[in-house]
């Protein structure tokens, strides 16, 4: 089914949001940009871009994310979540949109990276916890606000599924820090620099032998055809909570 023709971008002004904009006009819809920067009252731009529009993309700040949640039950729409470093008080929001709206909350939309993610967690099911560390190392450039980044939260998601473990929290190692390893967990490092797009490498390191899988993103123009795509696949389903595994036929 075609998306309708109006679509709102919340953070329109951002690196995502202006690729987004492209892509929506191109496809010949209008986009309706609401963005903080741009927007004295953000909160009164969301109310009214959300009476009008009929699909929503959503790359603004944890802060945007959750002012959207509260509003979209009284506005169901589908939408597009792409925002990071959500935590447990997106949860609930996003629980609750899903009962209404069509609804897509992924931390990264390239193809590649959710390869990435089934490729890891079927590594990770077939090599030995105990023979095996996993490390997963990301990099982005130096704007970037978030460390760990959403996508090497999601690897991690998908290394512990793969080995039959629970998602507790990382073997975190911040920029610079040196520390020590225990058996049997997984470490995340970030760098943070330049003009990086996005870079996940899972490290599988036993001894004498050791593999590698990685993404490396070029151009953030995959990840907004990524989310357009998702965007065009969610309009006209029902309510519910979708994944791009399901967009992407995985
Ligand atoms: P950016 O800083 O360039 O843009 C964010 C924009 O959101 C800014 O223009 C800012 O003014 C606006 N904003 C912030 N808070 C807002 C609020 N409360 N209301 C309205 N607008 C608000 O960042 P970016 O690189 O475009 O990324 C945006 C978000 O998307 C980040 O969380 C980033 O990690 C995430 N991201 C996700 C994917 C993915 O595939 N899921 C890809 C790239 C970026």
């Amino acid at each position: 089914m075609e998306p309708p023709a109006e679509v709102l971008l919340l953070g329109a002004d951002g690196r995502m949001g202006r690729a987004l904009s492209q892509l929506v006009t191109a496809d010949g819809r209008r986009p309706i940009p609401v963005d903080a920067r741009t927007d004295p009252d953000v909160g009164r731009a969301l109310e009214a871009a959300l009476h009008r529009a009929a699909l929503i993309l959503d790359f603004s700040s944890p802060e945007g994310t959750l002012a959207l949640l509260e509003r979209l039950p009284g506005h169901p729409a589908p939408c597009v979540i792409g925002t990071t470093g959500l935590d447990a008080r997106h949860e609930a929001g996003l629980a609750a949109v899903a009962a209404v709206a069509p609804l897509i909350c992924a931390t990264n939309y390239s193809v590649g990276m959710n390869l990435l993610w089934m490729l890891a967690e079927r590594a990770a099911a077939a090599l030995d916890p105990a023979a095996f560390d996993v490390e997963i190392v990301e990099a982005h450039h130096r704007h970037k606000k978030d460390a760990p980044s959403g996508s090497a939260r999601t690897l991690f998601e998908h290394v512990c599924a793969g080995r039959g473990q629970g998602a507790g929290e990382p073997l975190w190692h911040g920029p610079g820090v040196g520390a020590g390893r225990s058996a049997g967990g997984v470490g995340i490092s970030s760098i943070r620099g330049g003009d990086v797009v996005g870079e996940h490498i899972v490290h599988f390191l036993g001894d004498g032998e050791r593999l590698e899988l990685a993404h490396r993103a070029t151009d953030r123009v995959i990840l907004a055809r990524g989310a357009w795509l998702a965007a065009r696949w969610l309009a006209g389903r029902p309510p519910g909570r979708y994944t791009m595994r399901d967009v992407l036929g995985l």
